[in-house]
């Protein structure tokens, strides 16, 4: 958008963004294909970025985190999608794992895990999907039973962003399998607990340097303190709590990505040329591209009312499923219009649209389906 600037935005996160912006540049852009090649990114590339304060923004410095708010989390994202980087779990790792230990842990989980978090030394991961079920969250089967101290976990998750590098994963269990949403608890599952066990990295049609996994629990036995908070019983709520943070992200992600399709379009079709005229001097492309930047601009004026709003504490879980469908169907819609104007060339991999393409397919899909989404708006009208 011509010359639009959040209004949240101030002068020190515009030094953050700058400086995470030569970052990426710098230290993530130059492995693009070689993460691509081997479906994830290099597992240093955490530390890097751990050490040059990009990780857990948002998280108090008594804990590691740099002491500043869901805003210092959004720049970040927003820089890495600019550079066009795709594989670095972080919004699951900093703006998702992280605030669930920051609110519902005990003292003794925040002081163990978030300092290794921020410095990249320890991957988050979430793990809620299960082979048989994903949006029905409440019937999850992969269990904690207690024993003496323990916990003992059976089950498996499927589709686990950043599950090849995860060090700690928030594994949903039920803690009694005969309820529904009041047997759900957060498990903290150290990687390297006995029972414990990665599968495939799952070959996918984008996001082809993020690594999504399988993992599997086998009477893996981690100790009953990993309980995240001090009743079981509590994790379907807190996950109520903490998704429309989760889905305001991504329907973030959703906007930056959109705007980026808008820039490298309109840059082709100025410089295409096709009856002896640019391809931008055809009325349709004009008009398409003109309908596809006033919805970006609806989408971009939308999530940053959000953001305020989060940031007094108000966002409501409605808003964010309405920013979440809303922003990934039109990131879909508006980039495909972008590749139909580049022609054949939007179809090939050397183009960044085509990239942009098969990475936006899943925003619909993950962090709750945009039909799970309307299902949670409809509810409350
Ligand atoms: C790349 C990728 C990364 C992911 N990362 C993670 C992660 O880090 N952690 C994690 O836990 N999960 C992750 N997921 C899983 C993701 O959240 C689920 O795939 C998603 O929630 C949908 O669940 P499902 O695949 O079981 O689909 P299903 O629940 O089987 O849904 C199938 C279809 O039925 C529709 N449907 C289901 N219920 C209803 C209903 N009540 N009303 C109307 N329609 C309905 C859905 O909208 C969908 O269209 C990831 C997925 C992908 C693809």
């Amino acid at each position: 958008m011509n010359g639009y600037e959040s209004p949240w935005k101030n002068d020190e996160l515009r030094i953050l963004a700058d400086a995470a912006a030569r970052f990426f540049e710098r230290e993530f852009v130059p492995h693009t294909e070689k993460w691509l090649e081997q479906g994830k990114i290099d597992r240093d590339a955490w530390n890097k970025a751990g050490d040059a304060g990009l990780l857990l923004t948002d998280i108090p410095v008594e804990y590691g985190g740099a002491g500043g708010d869901y805003r210092h989390e959004t720049v970040v994202m927003e820089e890495m999608h600019k550079a066009g980087v795709v594989g670095f779990g972080a919004q699951v790792h900093s703006t998702i794992v992280a605030p669930y230990l920051l609110h519902y842990g005990t003292e003794d989980q925040r002081r163990h895990w978030l300092p290794k978090m921020a410095s990249g030394d320890v991957v988050g991961a979430i793990a809620m999907t299960e082979p048989n079920t994903g949006s029905d969250l409440q019937a999850i089967r992969t269990t904690a039973v207690r024993d003496g101290d323990d916990y003992i976990i059976n089950g498996s998750k499927t589709y686990i962003t950043n599950g090849q590098h995860a060090d700690l994963v928030i594994v949903v269990v039920k803690t009694d399998p005969n309820a529904r949403a009041k047997g759900v608890s957060l498990v903290l599952v150290d990687s390297r607990a006995p029972g414990f066990e990665r599968g495939r990295n799952l070959k996918k049609m984008g996001q082809k340097a993020a690594d999504t996994s399988e993992l599997f629990f086998s009477d893996c036995r981690v100790p009953a303190t990993n309980l995240v908070g001090d009743e079981e019983g509590k994790g379907f709520y807190q996950l109520m709590q903490q998704l429309p943070q989760e889905r305001l992200s991504i329907a973030q992600s959703a906007v930056v990505c959109t705007e980026r399709a808008l820039a490298i379009t309109t840059d082709y079709v100025k410089d295409r040329k096709a009856f002896g005229q640019s391809i931008m001097d055809f009325q349709n492309t004009k008009f398409r591209l003109a309908e596809c930047a006033t919805e970006a601009t609806i989408g971009r004026t939308f999530v940053d009312q959000l953001v305020e709003r989060h940031l007094k504490g108000e966002l409501d879980a409605a808003s964010a499923s309405m920013a979440k469908y809303w922003c990934t169907d039109k990131q879909c819609e508006i980039i495909d219009a972008c590749l139909q104007l580049h022609g054949g060339a939007g179809y090939m991999d050397e183009y960044e649209i085509s990239r942009l393409y098969t990475d936006a397919r899943v925003q619909k899909i993950y962090g709750g389906t945009n039909e799970i989404m309307k299902e949670l708006i409809s509810r409350t009208l």
